[in-house]
């Protein structure tokens, strides 16, 4: 194969001048293929990525679960449990120890 042919059409002036990939091929002889650019390794030989994505950006599917909307379903799941109880204690019922000790604390704020 010509290395740095012209006429051949299928290898323009800027493939051909480009510089040549490094890639210890498996037959033990350097790859040759033009690199891509901004780097020293060639399409096939991770030009252009270095491997997989970073984190795991691809898990994400609608953010239900995500930590944000955790702590926010933890905060609206507390308010529902403050609210039965403001209803029960207003509806006169007796409360349990740690349900008084709850209205305590949410009276003091
Ligand atoms: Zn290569």
């Amino acid at each position: 194969m010509l290395k740095h042919s012209t006429d051949n059409p299928m290898q323009p002036e800027r493939l051909a001048a480009a510089p040549r990939c490094l890639a210890k091929t498996r037959a033990g002889t350097e790859c040759q293929a033009p690199a891509v650019n901004g780097n020293r390794r060639c399409r096939m030989h991770g030009g252009k990525r270095s491997g997989a994505p970073n984190g795991n950006r691809n898990a994400w599917r609608h953010g239900d679960r995500s930590a944000e909307t955790e702590e926010q379903l933890k905060a609206v799941r507390q308010a529902n449990r403050d609210l039965r109880l403001i209803t029960k204690f207003r509806q006169g019922q007796t409360l349990r120890g740690s349900e008084q000790d709850r209205l305590t604390a949410l009276t003091k704020k």
